[in-house]
């Protein structure tokens, strides 16, 4: 059983990343996710560049997530994105022409802005995969003047909908494909969006579907986390994918950490190929305290090898005058 953990830090001081890492690492992880923003890379690329340089220098495999980009996926911070600010045309318009604050997946500029991006950042630095947060599902039918030519039955909006989301998923995983063939594609759905799981998983150039178990934030009973596990890690069996769940070791009050325990052997009976959490992540009562619960809970993982070793750096292309080692 493979171990993920979410790393939403800044990378500007070396010598902390380097000690988080190793931790990291000796707790038994093989990948980290680092989450980008649109506004922040062109702020920061030689931090981007050299953090994640650090986390393959670690043993770690690095996932990026594409923050709230097109507001159409989750992100560490609560910024709004910047395209969708930029193109007002590109959003979501429901049946009384109201705009929502998302840029519709069909709008061909939209997209294609976003797959360049993906291309640029598979390209410029190293990673070894693209996971997708959260992604909206097809809650609001679109009535914009795109999805209205694509699909002119206006009784068959509903489902163009949710049809159109698979599409966009389906061609987004073929782009990083395309661009490295290498490259992982993976993608966390929230509990309520589980009813999609099967089709997600059908997708031909998805490697990993995983579910976000968090019961407490989403103010459910504990008991559900093995429901919505179960229901995850079926589906990717069914069709070849791996399955990923996350563990609530975030927004924790005392009542909220003692459950950890109870909701990690939920989890483990669910069987999945990994297992996900944060790394010191936000607003627990007692972060330290959390933090050293999720390193023991993890040493009861199975583990696959004994000792660990080093993977070799991924080339970095395109980045002139760059040393590769
Ligand atoms: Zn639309």
């Amino acid at each position: 059983m493979d171990i993920t953990v979410a790393y939403f830090h800044p990378f500007l001081h070396p010598e902390t990343v380097k000690r988080d890492f190793e931790q990291i690492r000796a707790m038994g992880a093989n990948s980290i996710v680092c989450a980008i923003h649109e506004q922040e890379e062109q702020r920061w690329s030689r931090d981007l560049e050299r953090g994640l340089s650090q986390a393959q220098d670690a043993g770690l495999k690095v996932y990026l997530s594409l923050g709230r980009f097109g507001n159409l996926f989750a992100g560490p911070s609560l910024m709004p994105s910047w395209y969708t600010f930029r193109h007002p045309e590109s959003r979501v318009k429901d049946r009384h022409g109201r705009s929502h604050g998302i840029s519709c997946y069909n709008h061909e500029a939209f997209r294609s802005w976003l797959f360049k991006e993906i291309e640029y950042y598979l390209s410029t630095y190293p990673i070894n995969g693209i996971m997708l947060d959260e992604p909206r599902g097809p809650d609001i039918t679109c009535f914009c003047s795109v999805c209205r030519a694509l699909c002119p039955d206006i009784t068959d909006l509903q489902n163009f909908r949710r049809r159109s989301l698979l599409d966009f998923l389906s061609e987004l995983f073929s782009c990083v494909k395309r661009t490295d063939q290498d490259a992982k594609t993976s993608i966390v759905l929230l509990p309520q969006d589980l009813g999609m799981v099967d089709e997600i998983a059908q997708l031909p150039h998805l490697d990993t579907v995983g579910c976000h178990l968090f019961w407490q934030l989403l103010d459910e009973d504990v008991s559900m986390v093995e429901p919505w596990g179960r229901t995850v890690v079926e589906a990717a069996r069914l069709h070849n994918k791996r399955s990923q769940l996350w563990f609530q070791n975030f927004h924790l009050d005392a009542e909220g950490e003692q459950s950890l325990d109870q909701t990690f052997s939920g989890l483990l009976r669910c069987d999945p190929d990994e297992v996900a959490c944060y790394y010191y992540w936000r607003n627990n009562v007692d972060p330290e305290s959390v933090w050293q619960t999720t390193r023991s809970l993890m040493r009861r993982l199975p583990r696959r090898q004994l000792h660990w070793q080093t993977h070799p750096r991924i080339p970095v292309p395109n980045i002139v005058g760059k040393d590769e080692n």
